[in-house]
């Protein structure tokens, strides 16, 4: 699928048109209603955790809990026992302890600064705008939403509210990825010709990933959109034309909803194609490899919570790159909590707020739209 200019501008004016209104309201009101905690080991943001699955329990309150700027001091959960049990490890009393039901009282809560969305994808929306609307700010798991309409809608809830909005994409944080984007931009790699990447993996049957309601989409929406967002990231460009294939390979009744395979190819304005596969049939690799006119690097894995790994060749100086991240999970999730509360303390824009989200959300309905699929 070809852009014309036309379409192009209009897919990007709808977030530039938001982008520029969520951080002045937000550090407008700042300056008029922080209610950050003043600790003794200085100021910290205060985290109502929204879900407690795998990603909320196993890695974002641990990662906090290891954090110098973060606290857990409230939880919102639709089982009791659950809610209890990490209650009573994070040290929060009763009255913290929230459902759904009760979700907007956080309003009241001043010890509640900013809510973490770690909920079934088509849930986001709704719980980051009623998280806005209790005068909070939100830091939302990817995928944003489940469609353009709504990713726009939590960016100007949280524009009026005079919050700010951040999507969890902590790759774009961590050390080895940030190291490619300065070899592409260095110009060590000389002039990026093509990029690969991939990311799946092998689905258990009776995942709400497979119930098209909740999950919006399939691997795409899930972990395809890593690599989408990493082609992004390298390249620093948006795509100009689309092109994608899906595909049910396993008819085992897991793919009723939702596509198994997806894989798609994107031109970028300067000439720069970007391959992608993703998969919900069998494990693949989440990784990229970029190849330039002087070098070739690879990262993998590029995406999971440790073990990071670059690795690749400048052909000037014959050098050899051989790099990997040391640190272990769940310093991904310490290192994002604290990159956004430094931006709600400081008054600063998060490395990627709501419109970075929104991008990928209009990629990702122009790639389902190629492949003859809906979001
Ligand atoms: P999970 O199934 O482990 O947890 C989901 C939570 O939502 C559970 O606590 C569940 O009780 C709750 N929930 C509330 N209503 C529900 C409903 N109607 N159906 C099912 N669950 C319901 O999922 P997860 O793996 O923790 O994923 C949660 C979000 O985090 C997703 O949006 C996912 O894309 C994202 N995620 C991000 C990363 C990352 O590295 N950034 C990794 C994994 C997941």
């Amino acid at each position: 699928m070809a852009f014309t200019r036309r379409e192009f501008t209009r897919l990007l004016a709808g977030t530039a048109a938001a982008c520029s209104i969520p951080h002045l309201a937000a550090s407008r009101a700042l300056a008029q209603t922080s209610t950050v905690t003043e600790t003794a080991g200085g100021k910290r943001v205060g985290y109502c955790v929204v879900g407690l699955g795998r990603i909320s329990a196993d890695h974002f309150m641990p990662g906090v809990r290891a954090s110098a700027r973060s606290r857990v001091t409230a939880l919102v959960s639709g089982h009791p026992d659950k809610a209890r049990k990490l209650a009573a490890q994070y040290g929060l009393p009763d009255s913290s302890v929230y459902t759904y039901e009760t979700y907007d009282r956080i309003r009241d809560n001043p010890e509640v600064d900013a809510v973490y969305i770690g909920l079934p994808n088509s849930m986001h929306a709704e719980y980051s705008i009623r998280a806005a609307e209790a005068g909070k700010h939100v830091l939302c798991e990817k995928p944003m939403s489940t469609s353009v309409a709504d990713a726009r809608e939590m960016i100007a809830a949280s524009a009026k509210a005079g919050k700010k909005l951040m999507i969890a994409y902590r790759v774009q944080l961590e050390p080895t990825n940030l190291r490619a984007i300065e070899l592409i931009r260095s110009g060590a790699l000389g002039s990026v010709q093509a990029i690969e990447s991939a990311n799946g993996f092998n689905i258990s049957k009776g995942e709400w990933r497979l119930n098209k309601k909740l999950a919006g989409g399939g691997p795409l929406l899930d972990v395809g959109i890593y690599s989408l967002n990493a082609t992004r990231y390298l390249t620093g460009e948006e795509p100009q034309h689309i092109s994608a294939y899906s595909s049910v390979i396993d008819h085992d009744g897991r793919f009723d909803e939702v596509e198994e395979n997806i894989s798609w190819t994107m031109k970028f304005p300067s000439g720069i194609v970007a391959s992608c596969n993703s998969t919900y049939g069998g494990d693949m690799d989440g990784y990229y490899r970029v190849h330039g006119s002087k070098g070739v690097l690879q990262l993998l894995p590029a995406f999971i919570y440790e073990g990071e790994h670059l690795t690749g060749h400048l052909y000037e100086g014959d050098q050899h790159l051989d790099e990997a991240a040391k640190e272990k999970d769940p310093a991904h999730f310490t290192r994002m909590a604290d990159h956004f509360s430094t931006c709600v303390i400081e008054g600063k824009t998060p490395r990627s707020p709501g419109e970075e989200g929104l991008r990928d959300m209009s990629w990702i309905a122009e790639i389902y739209k190629s492949a003859g699929l809906s979001l």
